[in-house]
């Protein structure tokens, strides 16, 4: 016990240090639901990352797919790769801003792991099959798999992460006055800046746009304006690496800087006070707000709703329903995990449970081994 206590008075002591005082700090944790005691050197967030990295949902994210399929290649991002940008890039604005860096990681690291297989028209599919019993959400799903599916250890079902963990899922399920700690509204920035900036790079790289027609775009333009100016005569690919980093850059800067600037105005001096501002203080400017939805009006209409990516779509949609119809009439072929539920679920949930586990790749391998399903 001793060493627990200790333990816990250098973190705090860290922590007084390192972050700003509307920071979250780990010592003014709520807690979890299952008291458990403190670890001897790991900190609570930095427990509820490793949680998060060492459960099987968040592994089967290497083989989900983020907007594009497998079918397209190897290059594109995966829901894992795109998990572990968004990480990167919050605890960059993260440290520069003085917040908790491991609750930002681990609020990264989960904010996708409720996703079901082909993205969101997995997740369109899922919904529509459980539209009786409540509907499937991926971040309402994410709360399930970390507090019930994920059985890891012998005291308690699910992760038993921090209450502050599940609060980042549980802001983008229902909107509150309350205004998320700064590090959730750090996460959903980043993952902002993650997809718009990564869905053009594998657009560019899959064909499905090319660097003239971005140049339409004014973020885009001005970002492959200043990389021009500094390189000349680069090849189209080393050009289009240098203005995604350059986006990165850009976006990252003004959202810490404007981000900043709000803190010092509102004179913000705890978690509290953000709770109860009335708006969210991590935000770009305004003027790079304008670019940024003209960046994601432009993805939205050439690449997400491209007749290739539709295409796949349509395959997996198809496939997804199908399983779906398989293992509600033979729910006897369901793993036992999923069939212990059935009884306290029903067997809608029960099945769209075992389905939203599934990465693509054996979604579409079980397509293949049930002759009685239409693909
Ligand atoms: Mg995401």
């Amino acid at each position: 016990m001793g060493h627990e206590l200790e333990a816990n008075s250098r973190l705090a002591d860290r922590e007084a240090i390192l972050l700003a005082p509307y920071a979250m700090h780990s010592c003014d944790s709520a807690g979890r639901e299952h008291a458990e005691l403190d670890h001897p050197y790991r900190g609570p967030f930095q427990r509820d990352r490793d949680r998060i990295v060492h459960s099987s949902a968040f592994r089967r994210l290497a083989h989900k797919t983020q907007v594009f399929t497998g079918q397209f290649g190897d290059y594109h991002r995966s829901r894992l790769t795109h998990t572990l940008e968004v990480a990167s890039i919050a605890r960059t604005i993260g440290r520069e801003l003085r917040l908790n860096e491991d609750l930002i990681e681990a609020l990264a690291l989960m904010h996708d792991v409720g996703h079901p297989p082909f993205g969101h028209a997995g997740e369109k599919v899922l919904d529509a099959c459980c539209r009786d019993c409540g509907g499937f959400d991926h971040n309402r799903h994410a709360v399930r798999i970390v507090t019930l599916l994920e059985q890891r250890y012998p005291e308690f079902p699910g992760l038993n992460l921090s209450r502050e963990v599940l609060w980042g899922q549980q802001t983008r399920i229902e909107k509150s006055i309350v205004q998320p700690l700064l590090e959730i509204q750090v996460v959903d920035a980043a993952d902002s800046i993650a997809y718009d900036t990564h869905d053009a790079d594998d657009a560019l790289e899959l064909g499905l746009l090319d660097l003239e027609t971005l140049l339409g775009v004014r973020l885009w333009r001005e970002a492959a304006e200043n990389i021009r100016s500094k390189y000349l005569g680069l090849d189209t690919s080393t050009l289009r690496r240098a203005v995604i980093h350059r986006l990165i850059e850009t976006l990252v800067s003004d959202l810490v800087e404007s981000t900043r600037e709000r803190l010092e105005q509102s004179h913000i001096s705890s978690p509290t006070e953000v709770g109860s501002h009335g708006e969210r203080l991590v935000a770009p400017s305004e003027g790079m707000s304008v670019r940024k939805r003209e960046l994601e009006a432009f993805l939205f209409e050439r690449v997400y709703r491209h007749p290739k990516v539709l295409a796949e779509r349509t395959i997996a949609e198809n496939a997804l329903s199908d399983l779906f119809s398989h293992y509600c009439q033979n729910s006897d072929q369901l793993p036992s995990k999923f069939q212990a539920r059935l009884a306290v679920d029903g067997t809608a949930r029960g099945v769209c449970d075992y389905l939203s586990s599934m990465t693509d790749r054996f979604a579409l391998s079980l397509m293949e081994d049930h002759p009685g399903t239409k693909h």
